[in-house]
């Protein structure tokens, strides 16, 4: 079976899920589409981030209706500020409103806190050891990525929660694909400076000092460097640049208002 999130509807809402993970009721995940919710152009439907300038109360009708898919509520929700850094904090309690500063990747071994996390093309990325009972939630773009982000994920949970890196499960959601993510000199002086550099995966483009960036194949390299067992990361294989129906997406709104999916994971109360 191929390892990719899939889609489902559940109360109007198209969202995507991983089935393996949720069979044994340890863990719940889900990423969103822009399918289902209140919000009106440019942010329709369930833009699920407040600082696009979508109006306060629809974003927040739209987060009951996605979290309530799996009995969850906003003040479950713990999230990262998300600045592009690389910075992996270790969520220990639940606080309501919760925005930790200059974080793009969360872990946690307690159950019912609700990791969150948001993108319009970035990466978000999904981890899990069963056995060490321990998850995270990585957002990484370009600047994420070729920083590394992924290895100090899987350092943090190897030495924070006790995971172990070859046993540890991955899950990409949809993000932007090559096909569309061109990027330009000042992304390929960062990679050739970068001690990641070596794993990042760019494919020719015609426009000269440019190139298409390959997010989820560089993040697999850096989280098999990591010590990860290629065959427990799962990629995806939509591109959220080119189903507009589907998704936001930062590049196609080139600079204009758009909304926010957000990807989720929890673990149950056993
Ligand atoms: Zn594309």
């Amino acid at each position: 079976m191929k390892k990719e999130m899939i889609d489902t509807t559940k109360n109007g809402i198209k969202y995507f899920y991983y089935p393996p993970w949720e069979k044994n009721m340890q863990v719940g995940l889900g990423f969103s589409s822009r399918c289902g919710g209140v919000s009106e152009d440019p942010y329709d439907e369930l833009n699920l981030g407040y600082k696009w300038g979508d109006k306060h109360a629809a974003v927040a009708e739209n987060r009951r209706r996605f979290l309530a898919l799996w009995d969850k509520e906003e003040q479950d929700l713990v999230c990262g500020e998300q600045v592009h850094g690389t910075k992996i904090t270790l969520v220990r309690e639940k606080k309501a409103g919760a925005l930790i500063p200059a974080t793009d990747g969360l872990i946690t071994t307690e159950p019912d806190i609700v990791l969150g996390a948001f993108s319009a093309d970035c990466l978000l990325i999904y981890l899990w050891d069963p056995d060490a009972r321990a998850i995270g939630l990585v957002h990484a773009g370009w600047r994420g990525t070729l920083g590394g982000i992924l290895y100090y994920a899987v350092e943090a949970m190897q030495q924070r929660l006790g995971a172990c890196p070859g046993r540890i499960q991955a899950l990409f959601a949809p993000c932007i694909g090559s096909c569309c993510y061109e990027i330009g000199r000042d992304v390929m002086a960062l990679a050739a400076g970068s001690y990641w550099g070596d794993k990042a995966v760019f494919y020719p483009s015609r426009k000269k000092g440019h190139a298409f960036l390959d997010l989820q194949k560089t993040n697999q390299n850096i989280l098999v460097s990591a010590g990860m067992q290629p065959g427990n990361i799962g990629a995806g294989s939509l591109c959220t640049h080119c189903n507009p129906r589907l998704f936001y997406s930062y590049r196609r709104a080139a600079g204009q208002a758009t909304g926010s999916h957000m990807g989720i994971i929890f673990l149950s109360e056993r």
